[in-house]
Order: structure tokens, then sequence, then C-alpha cells
């Protein structure tokens, strides 16, 4: 079997960049991607405007060009898509890497397709495909959610919306604009700080006039069929409802980066370990990129402030080779 110079774990935004650069470098590289090309991407709601512009979500220089200053998800799936399609990428789509073993030389890497060689691996996996579960009764029902997708299906429903972030806000808004009954359950007291400023006067507006309805400083407890019971500072309250949303973040897969041996932090940001200015990890040759890196901060980072990783990456593997 050919030993390749880099195989590169994940085909979102970061990982395509890394194929760019390993292209660059003349390094011998794959893209391995358990769904679709920027799958966390094809999984983001329906109707999603990037907070970032467009010229922010930008990879190797090549415009970005947006009907608006910040695009939708049509046009970056649209513009990544045809990135990987002109530089002619090497990627491999709907295959999952399952297991990473160091061996002496090279690492072996066992997909749910084959099994690859390479001397180094870079781990871009993202961290959309966990979310942050409530951990509550109920949670496992099927009109539960953690991901949203369009608001049409929620049509003449009672929603009840978990999380006071960016997900949360737009779920909620969209929703009611479709005729949905929505109510938002705050753990916090009010509308999250991160929440994007030309949106966040039309939630708090929403909200005062009383056209969506919220509970501040309260927990979804238990989720029945038709029944939701929060926790208030007022005492507990029992809710009618159709549907959960609960759009309260996600996390990098821990575990896939303990079984190949990168130290996590052991404080609540469970920050993975690696050097800044390679972004080798403590595993000789296993790299990490993208929004991975950030463990349970996940708002630290995005594409505009991680695509350095690609070339940072490919330099150092260069020299090694
Ligand atoms: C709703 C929402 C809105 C956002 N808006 C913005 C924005 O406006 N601007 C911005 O910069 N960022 C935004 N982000 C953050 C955004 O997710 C990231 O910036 C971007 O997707 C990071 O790219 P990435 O390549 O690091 O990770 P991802 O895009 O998540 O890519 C990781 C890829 O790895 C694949 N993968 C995972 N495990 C495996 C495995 N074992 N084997 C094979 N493949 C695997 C996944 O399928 C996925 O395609 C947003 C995030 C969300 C959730």
């Amino acid at each position: 079997m050919k030993k390749l110079d880099v195989l590169i774990i994940g085909g979102g935004p970061i990982g395509i960049a890394c194929g760019i650069e390993a292209e660059k470098k003349q390094l011998s590289y794959v893209i391995i991607e358990k769904g679709c090309i920027v799958n966390s991407l094809y999984n983001y709601p329906q109707g999603m405007t990037f907070f970032s512009t467009s010229d922010k979500l930008e990879i190797d220089g090549i415009p970005f060009i947006s009907n608006n200053v910040k695009p939708v998800k049509a046009e970056a799936l649209e513009y990544y898509r045809r990135i990987s399609s002109s530089k002619n990428l090497n990627i491999n789509l709907f295959e999952e890497v399952i297991e990473i073993k160091n061996k002496l030389d090279a690492f072996q890497i066992k997909t749910s397709k084959t099994s690859y060689t390479a001397k180094n691996v870079v781990i871009a996996t993202g961290f959309y495909d966990i979310p942050n579960t409530m951990n509550i009764p109920g949670e496992e029902l099927p009109n539960v959610s953690h991901y949203y997708k369009d608001p049409h299906f929620y049509a003449h429903q009672k929603v009840i919306i978990v999380g006071a972030s960016n997900s949360a806000v737009d779920a909620a808004l969209e929703i009611y604009r479709k005729g949905g009954d929505v109510t938002m359950v705050i753990r916090e007291e009010g509308i999250g700080k991160r929440v994007k400023y030309w949106v966040r006067p039309d939630i708090v507006n929403r909200i005062e006039e009383g056209n969506i309805k919220v509970h501040y400083n309260s927990e979804v407890k238990e989720i029945k069929k038709d029944e939701v019971l929060i926790v208030t500072k007022e005492g507990a309250l029992s809710i009618k409802n159709d549907y959960v949303l609960a759009l309260t973040g996600y996390m990098p897969n821990f575990d896939f980066l303990e079984k190949i041996g990168i130290e996590i932090s052991k404080d609540k940001k469970r920050l993975p370990q690696y050097d800044t200015q390679t972004m080798e990890t403590n595993v000789k040759g296993v790299y990490l990129a993208g929004v991975v890196c950030g463990g349970l901060e996940t708002h630290k980072w995005f594409i505009e402030n991680s695509r350095i990783h690609a070339p940072i990456i490919m330099n150092s593997i260069k020299t090694k080779i």
C-alpha cells in the first residue's frame, strides 16, 4: 500500500484548505470525509445566513462572490464545491475514519471502506456532529431534535426552543414567521451576548410584544409526548407542546481525539493539546486544523481565523519530508 505524506480527516472548509496546501507543496495526500463535501455546512438550517462576510470565508485567496455582504448557505455550498472540483482535490466522500494506529514510522488509518498508511494525519473534524445534550428524561423522543433545518415543518405547531444563542434565535424567529407557536426556554437571564447584532432587535421586539414567549432563568426538566416540564424562578411549570428544538450547542468528538492519544485539558474548556507554531499535537505527526482546536470553546475558532492552519501545517510537514 502506498504511504501518503498526509491524510486529512474532514472535508469541511478547513480540510479542503489543507488539501489545497498539500497539493501546492507537492505532498501526496487524501481527504477523507464521512459525508458530502462540507458536510457540516450542508446540515446547517436551510435559510441560514453566515455571520461572516464572504471575503472572510474565502480559502486560498479564491474570491467568494456573494449577492449580499453576508452569504447564505446555498452560496457557501456552491463556493466550496466549485473549489474542490476546479482544484481536482483528492477527496473521498461518504467514508468515515474509524481508527488511527500509530505504527513505528507511519499511521495505519482504518475507515468505513478501506485502510490507508500515512506519515502524517491532520484532524479537521469540526464540532457539529455531537450535540450538547440536556440529559433529561424524554430527550430521546422523536419530537425532540438538536438540529433545526427548516421552519415550514413547524407551522401551526407548539414549539419549545431551548437555548439563547444564534441558532436558537434564528430558529425562533423563522418558525414564528411561518405560523409556529414559539416558546423559548433560556437558562440565563437574557438573550445570548453573541447573538448577531442585526438580529438582536428583532428577537427582543418579538419577545416584548408577546409574539414569542420566553422563560428566562429556566430549565427543561422533562419532556413528555405532548407536554414539557420546566423549572423557572417562580417554580415548576407544565407547557403543552408538540416539538422541542434543543439548540444547546455542539462539541468536538473528544473520544476520537483521546483514542489517538491527544491530550485534552482537564478544565471545563477541554482544550486539545497542540503547538500553536505548527499545529502538531502531543502525538508526533498528528495535527489539528479548524474549529476542532477550540475544545468546548466552540465560539473561538471559525473559518476566518482558522484557514491559516492549512499553510502552517503543510509547511511543518514539508520540512520533515
Ligand atoms: C449554525 C452555524 C453557523 C455558523 N456560521 C459561521 C460563520 O458565519 N462563519 C464562520 O467562520 N463559521 C461559522 N460557523 C462555524 C463553522 O462551523 C466553522 O467555522 C466551519 O464549519 C469550520 O470548518 P471546519 O472545516 O473546521 O469544520 P467542519 O466544517 O465542521 O468540517 C468537519 C468535517 O469533518 C467531517 N468528519 C467528522 N468526523 C469525521 C470522521 N471520523 N471521518 C471523516 N470525516 C469526519 C464532518 O462530516 C465535517 O464535514 C457556524 C457554525 C454553525 C453551527
